[in-house]
């Protein structure tokens, strides 16, 4: 049962990477980003909270997001866990520490996607998902095989993240920067980060952190 964290910066693949590693292994994606877009749109008031921060590109409180994963990790013990944007400051890896102890888990790794932050602009802010399935797209990268189509449930109805936009990608990246990466030591000094290139292809990034995980790198 392998406890691992995916960090890097906005748009460097986390969210892709934890979404296949969940479909193919006995593991859950933890994404405190989903979550709190769930709690949004279901209009709770965790969600009312949370949106003027969120739509700044500011990080939400660390009591909020602690809360949220704690919940979320109890919903099966025996699965494995993939922290998907969390966590994003050093109270939050303190907090962690001691809801997988208190869970009888330790955290086996952190995986760090490196990636050239002026290509994550264009990334990101050419991305949509379908409105029905989820699946992600790229306007650019990964456009639908029949314009304004889903290739996988055939809706016509796609969405975009508010936050997508240049100017709230630029405050996104400078908390990474001031707030996230600062957390990389924390981690390093017990021997549990891993780098792995970003840039690649997703196949060739899945791979690369398959072999992580396998033993095999
Ligand atoms: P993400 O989907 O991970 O890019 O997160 C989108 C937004 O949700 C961030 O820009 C923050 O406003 C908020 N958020 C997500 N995860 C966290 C976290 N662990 N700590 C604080 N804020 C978060």
């Amino acid at each position: 049962m392998l406890n691992i964290i995916l960090l890097g910066p906005p748009g460097a693949g986390k969210g892709t990477q934890a979404a296949r590693l969940q479909a193919e292994r006995r593991m859950i994606q933890l994404s405190t980003g989903d979550m709190l877009r769930e709690a949004r749109a279901s209009g709770s008031p965790i969600g009312e909270k949370v949106k003027a921060i969120m739509d700044a590109g500011e990080l939400v409180s660390d009591a909020i997001v602690t809360a949220l994963i704690g919940e979320r990790l109890d919903t099966c013990v025996d699965c494995g866990a993939i922290f998907d944007g969390f966590p994003r400051t050093r109270a939050q890896a303190k907090a962690l520490d001691l809801l997988l102890s208190e869970r009888g888990r330790k955290l086996d790794h952190v995986i760090e996607l490196a990636v050239d932050e002026d290509a994550l602009v264009t990334r990101i802010t050419g991305r949509f998902t379908c409105a029905k399935c989820g699946t992600g797209y790229h306007d650019s990268f990964r456009p639908t095989k029949v314009p304004g189509v889903c290739d996988v449930c055939g809706s016509t109805e796609f969405k975009r993240r508010p936050d997508d936009n240049e100017q709230t990608v630029r405050k996104r990246m400078e908390e990474y920067r001031a707030k996230t990466q600062p957390i990389l030591p924390y981690y390093e000094e017990r021997g549990l980060v891993r780098s792995v290139n970003g840039m690649g292809s997703v196949e060739d990034v899945g791979a690369a952190i398959d072999a992580i995980l396998d033993g095999t790198a």
